[in-house]
């Protein structure tokens, strides 16, 4: 692992979140997908499975993008912002069979709030050890899903929704279209 568990997860699920928003494709059209999403994730705490919660996440959603598409500085302004308007308050805790780790907000806080604050914590741990440039965009040119590089030696290139075998394969067809003509 190249980082703290909790910035690990906290990255990948903010990745995940963004991706649910996609330009022809709502990933979370109501709240039993947000139930859906919240376990895949491994979430815990507090959920409201109520249409007022699904609008908080989903709206959550274009702030975090942006950090995909912004300098160092812009992504430091995001963070802050979150973690400020959070009123985030780091705290060691331990829930659920897990070790000691940092929550800077309560557990019975919104599933919204929670979401943003864990995304800038594990931000905020990127920016510290500069390691943003491992925050990147899928390079399928017809993709717009974002994602985390957590690869060690930085290799990753394509989101997980099978953007790779796409590539590999119009990389193949355009080589064999050339070898035949
Ligand atoms: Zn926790
Ligand atoms: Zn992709």
């Amino acid at each position: 692992m190249l980082f703290a568990h909790d910035t690990e997860s906290g990255l990948v699920a903010a990745a995940a979140l963004v991706n649910t928003d996609g330009p022809d494709r709502e990933g979370l059209p109501d709240v039993a997908a947000l139930d859906e999403f919240f376990t895949a994730h491994g979430w815990t705490g507090r959920h409201e499975h109520t249409e007022a919660e699904l609008r908080d996440v989903r709206a959550l959603r274009p702030r975090l993008r942006r950090i995909w598409y912004a300098d160092t500085d812009e992504v430091v302004a995001v963070v802050n912002g979150l973690l400020r308007e959070s009123h985030a308050l780091p705290q060691l805790v331990r829930h659920d069979d897990e070790p000691y780790h940092l929550h800077a907000v309560p557990r019975d806080a919104p599933l919204a709030t929670r979401m943003a604050v864990e995304a800038a914590m594990a931000l905020a741990d990127l920016v510290r050890m500069d390691e943003l440039s491992r925050v990147r965009r899928c390079d399928h040119p017809d993709c717009e899903n974002v994602l985390v590089d957590l690869s060690k030696n930085r290799s990753r290139r394509f989101c997980d929704a099978g953007c790779g075998n796409r590539a590999a394969v119009s990389a193949y067809r355009a080589r064999k279209a050339a070898s035949h003509s």
